[in-house]
């Protein structure tokens, strides 16, 4: 059992089950989801029988490594779940807040041909407490509140959906640490039909897609489930996204020098994308060790930017952080696994 995945009414009809009484439900969940204890041990109201009947069935994040950056004070973090594996996660101080990047997935099986997660294959989906687990554990060991989430770190979050639905409800809960959704952002490869599922989930998150390429080729060069869907119907779903949700879309572009970045696939993007009302985020490319690709030079980010200023489309570049832990996807796990 794993109670930390279960939300107030599930973790209600569990102590239902074991004999407890149904308050014991609300004790557990405020512990596990609002006072954030690493451990049973901390729950001091529980009596030490409960707590010694669910010390196997309650596991925080073990913190494995964390490193601090010197430049902008991003911290990451490298964490050991219950059988083994690690994810990493990563902490980034703005001004309007604290942001979190969690991953969804040990690995991922996407493929995508520049990021270092797609390296080594899908190991399995983490839970939903291991994604809480993720931010509870930063919130705790940096001591401040977290208030911007970001599933943005390994994996795909649309192939482990179901886990991924359970935890921003959970996430968002006015009862646990209660993150806006307004504050949330989940980043998909562009599964096309999980992004009419999200739209109507209910949930008022914002969706970005990650497009790297303004046209169908040049995408399938660079990302796999670009054979799957086309992005013609991904712009359909997109719509259907803020028709729904009246959330504006993100497109993410990866910028990667004498692939994606001249002014030609800045125009063609800007065809694309005009009249929809959406936010474009220039990715300048992190080269990862075992792929040639590299970064492209300021001169072209500048001007793929004013390409699409040019055309009335909201863009900006995302400012890298951590670029002395390597705070870049998927980066430090690898480093760790590979010993
Ligand atoms: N699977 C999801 C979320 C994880 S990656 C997705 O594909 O969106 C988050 C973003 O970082 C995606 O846009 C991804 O394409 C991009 N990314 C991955 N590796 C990168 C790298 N080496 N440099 C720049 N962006 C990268």
């Amino acid at each position: 059992m794993d109670i930390m995945s279960l939300n107030i009414n599930e973790l209600t009809a569990f102590c239902k089950e074991q004999g407890l009484p149904v308050f014991r439900a609300k004790q557990l969940y405020e512990w596990m989801h609002k006072k954030l204890v690493s451990s049973v041990d901390e729950m001091s109201n529980i009596p030490k029988n409960i707590r010694d009947m669910l010390r196997e069935d309650y596991v925080s994040l073990a913190v494995l490594e964390r490193y601090i950056s010197k430049l902008d004070g991003t911290n990451k973090f490298l964490f050991g779940l219950k059988d083994g594996n690690v994810v990493e996660s990563v902490w980034m101080p703005y001004e309007h807040g604290n942001s979190v990047c969690i991953s969804s997935q040990v690995g991922c099986r996407m493929g995508c041909r520049f990021c270092a997660s797609a390296i080594g294959g899908l190991t399995r989906n983490l839970a939903p407490s291991e994604m809480l687990g993720q931010i509870y554990a930063i919130q705790r060991l940096t001591g401040e509140r977290v208030s911007h989430v970001v599933v943005m770190g390994t994996g795909e979050p649309f192939d482990n959906y179901d886990n991924l639905i359970h935890f921003l409800h959970m996430i968002s809960d006015e009862h646990g640490l209660n993150i806006s959704q307004r504050n949330i952002t989940v980043s998909t490869c562009g599964i096309v039909p999980k992004i009419y599922a999200l739209a109507e989930e209910g949930l008022s998150i914002t969706l970005a897609i990650s497009l790297h390429a303004p046209t169908d080729e040049e995408r399938k060069n660079l990302m796999p489930i670009a054979n799957q869907y086309t992005i013609g119907e991904l712009l359909e779903a997109a719509g259907d996204y803020f028709a729904k949700t009246k959330r504006r879309v993100t497109f993410e572009y990866s910028l990667v020098a004498g692939e994606n970045d001249s002014e030609a696939h800045a125009d063609k993007l800007a065809e694309l994308l005009s009249g929809m009302s959406c936010h474009v985020n220039l990715i300048p490319i992190n080269p990862i060790k075992e792929r040639n690709f590299t970064h492209s030079d300021k001169k072209s980010i500048d001007n793929f930017k004013f390409v699409l200023e040019k055309n009335h489309i909201n863009v900006t570049i995302r400012r890298g952080m951590g670029r002395d832990i390597n705070a870049a996807c998927g980066q430090l796990r690898k480093k760790y696994i590979s010993g």
